[in-house]
């Protein structure tokens, strides 16, 4: 091929333009994005050779076809979740229910019920998520907001504006993505106000902090860490006892918010939504998008005069989710009204939390089987831990196996890029030069996308 070493040699953009290659994009696309995108891949391309590069005319073709393509593409595809965190933020967090499929078509490039009612009025958006909580949770009302931040925000906004909200230190979190409780409040215009020590709390810490500038007593789940040893923590019977004292809301940001008792699957205990509400919680938020498994939202249940005062703040227009978040909500909150072990079978997140040990090695043996003669490709089963990840059981780590790939064929990171460039894509982590891809993660019938993706890349 033919090098290009002066940029007078690079064609003209109508020239360019004119390459057969690109006839089926200019067939379909607004000729205003196509020459946006020759112009800028061309100019790149001048840059390049201006830098001594050895380019050809094939170079800046392939790289314009390349963008072209990938622009039509969907971006937000499905993906394959071979690294082991049951809620990873890069991958969407929570995988939905078993049966979404059915509730995105229902929906479809039509219209919605949204926020009408049978007599053709505009109604309560919130009414049917409201009932569907008020049955799971016992709470008295419920509403949702675009995530838990949002939650957090709207209740602390309508509650406590120039107040003081009284917090244990040992709970000023920072939950990754720059959540930071301080700054939350902070955007809210309540007041912080810490109380005891990073290790221990007691509730006559709480109490001495009380003045007639309190808005509220906030818990805080300390979702991604744990303190050990010599703690002390106050309930939150005790804190809504106090509340009551005082008259005084309790908050209590749950974070995760299992609607589940997972301690009867043998997994560890995670604070329950239920449990908060008869506590006497006034508010209790939590996420939609992790051990519940919905939508990204922010759910807010708790004492209807309350959540009556949150619907009538003006964010909570600003924060309100759309047509297609409520009906995954909706289909999510509705499956928890079912029977438990349908409720384990058609959950995402429930069914890989549980999953047996026997299914996630017999997925890792199929790809053993798969690669087994292919030559210069070491693969081996290992034990190792998956995590819940989302700030949710922590410090908790599950039992799994990995399915490693040792290679000379190629250098590790080339492998996992090759992989995470797979359609669909795939990913699986790096560990000691070794390509790890955990089964607990990976669902029915994916080993074998897995299988036919490595071949493809290892192969002849
Ligand atoms: C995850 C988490 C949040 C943030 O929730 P998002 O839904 O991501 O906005 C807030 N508080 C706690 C305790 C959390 O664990």
């Amino acid at each position: 091929m033919k090098t290009i070493n002066d940029v007078k040699d690079i064609p003209a953009i109508d020239k360019i333009l004119n390459f057969p290659e690109l006839k089926e994009f200019a067939d379909v696309l607004e000729h205003n994005y196509l020459l946006k995108v020759v112009r800028e891949r061309t100019a790149e391309f001048r840059k390049r050779i201006l830098n001594k590069e050895t380019l050809s005319i094939e170079d800046l073709k392939k790289s314009i076809v390349e963008e072209l393509s990938d622009l039509i593409h969907p971006y937000y595809v499905y993906a394959i979740n071979g690294l082991g965190v049951i809620l990873h933020t890069g991958l969407g967090r929570a995988p939905y229910i078993s049966s979404i499929a059915q509730t995105l078509l229902s929906l479809g490039p039509r219209y919605s019920r949204l926020q009408i009612d049978e007599d053709g009025r505009r109604a309560d958006r919130y009414k049917r998520i409201s009932r569907l909580l008020q049955l799971i949770t016992d709470a008295e009302a419920g509403m949702f907001v675009n995530n838990n931040a949002a939650a957090t925000l709207l209740i602390l906004n309508t509650l406590c504006k120039g107040k003081e909200v009284i917090i244990s230190r040992g709970q000023l979190i920072e939950i990754g993505g720059s959540f930071r409780i301080p700054e939350v409040m902070e955007q809210s215009g309540a007041i912080l106000r810490e109380v005891g020590t990073t290790n221990r709390t007691h509730l006559r810490d709480y109490e001495s902090a009380i003045n007639e500038n309190t808005g509220a007593l906030l818990r805080v789940h300390q979702s991604n860490y744990r303190i050990m040893g010599f703690t002390k923590d106050v309930s939150i019977e005790e804190l809504v006892l106090l509340g009551r004292k005082y008259n005084l809301p309790v908050i209590d940001d749950l974070g995760s918010g299992a609607l589940l008792d997972f301690s009867r699957y043998n997994l560890p205990k995670e604070p329950m939504v239920q449990e908060s509400i008869k506590a006497g919680v006034d508010l209790v938020c939590f996420s939609g998008d992790k051990l519940i498994g919905g939508p990204q939202c922010g759910i807010i249940v708790g004492k209807k005069e309350y959540i009556e005062r949150l619907k009538k703040n003006p964010l909570t227009r600003a924060l309100r989710c759309d047509k297609l978040t409520s009906a995954v909500l909706e289909a999510t909150l509705q499956l928890f009204l079912r029977k438990e072990e349908i409720i384990i079978e058609n959950h995402g997140v429930m069914a890989l939390l549980l999953k047996p040990l026997e299914k996630i090695k017999r997925q890792a043996r199929y790809c053993i089987k798969k690669l087994k003669n292919l030559p210069g490709v070491k693969c081996e089963i290992e034990s190792s831990v998956s995590e819940i990840g989302g700030g949710s059981l922590s410090t908790e780590q599950l039992p799994t196996f990995v399915l490693s790939i040792k290679t000379e064929k190629m250098p590790v990171e080339k492998l996992a890029r090759a992989m995470r460039l797979h359609n669909p894509p795939i990913f699986g982590r790096i560990e000691n030069d070794l390509y790890l891809i955990d089964f607990r993660t990976v669902f029915d019938g994916e080993e074998k996308i897995i299988a036919d993706a490595l071949l493809k890349i290892l192969g002849p």
